[in-house]
């Protein structure tokens, strides 16, 4: 038997988290034998300058909420505690100082719509020899209009692992519109994070207040 330890990492935003990540990473988990998922809410948003993104101490603290309950999830804050723009590539050679050399295996877990744009991610040459990318379904993204069946970036070769899961047409960014029109969030997200986002008045329309 091998003695590799198979580690899953679910990068994401998370603002907020919500039941379509922690299903993708459960998933995984089962799916690939994983020793357990560490979450790690990007820190710096780079990807997503165009809009307004929630402080990383709330998106840390709803990614804890969300994962508290399950022993094999974890959350790093390796990035939020990084000051100058969180790149994965980077997050991942971090990672791997983790463990002695040769014993730990990592699998970054990632929706297909994210794997689609992997080209345009810093030094993204180097990202397939730090991990596998375990690319999960995710609704409306899992065709190429033009080709049927989705095709993965050449890069990524052997490295990328296609994942079946339950499909959850579930995005933040649908949650924070929801929010926004003082619509019902729940089911969609876990109790304690719908809580936490009423209790700090997050996502609420512009001059509604924002509670300390
Ligand atoms: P936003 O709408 O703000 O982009 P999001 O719902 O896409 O938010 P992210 O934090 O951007 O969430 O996603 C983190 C990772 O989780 C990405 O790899 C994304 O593809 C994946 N993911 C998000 N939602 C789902 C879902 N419903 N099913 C499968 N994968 C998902
Ligand atoms: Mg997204």
């Amino acid at each position: 038997m091998s003695s590799v330890r198979k580690i899953g990492v679910m990068g994401g935003t998370f603002d907020p988290i919500h039941h379509g990540h922690l299903v993708a990473a459960e998933e995984a988990y089962n799916a690939l034998g994983l020793e357990r998922v560490i979450f790690i809410p990007t820190g710096d948003s780079f990807h997503k300058k165009d809009r307004r993104v929630t402080s990383p101490e709330d998106r840390y603290m709803m990614t804890c909420l969300a994962t508290l309950e399950n022993d094999h999830f974890r959350v790093s804050r390796i990035e939020i505690d990084r000051h100058e723009p969180s790149y994965t590539v980077e997050t991942m050679r971090e990672m791997s100082h983790w463990y002695p050399e040769g014993t730990a295996s990592f699998y970054f877990i990632t929706g297909v719509d994210a794997v689609m744009t992997m080209e345009n991610w810093h030094e993204h040459e180097y990202l397939s020899g730090l991990c596998t990318i375990v690319a999960v379904s995710r609704p409306g993204y899992d065709r190429d209009e033009s080709q049927g069946e989705i095709s993965f970036p050449g890069f990524l070769r052997d490295s990328v692992v296609p994942l079946s899961i339950p499909s959850l047409s579930i995005s933040s960014t649908d949650i924070r519109k929801r929010v926004a029109k003082g619509e019902n969030i729940r089911y969609l997200v876990p109790p304690l994070v719908e809580k936490f986002i009423d209790k700090k008045g997050l996502y609420r329309k512009e001059g509604s207040g924002h509670r300390a």
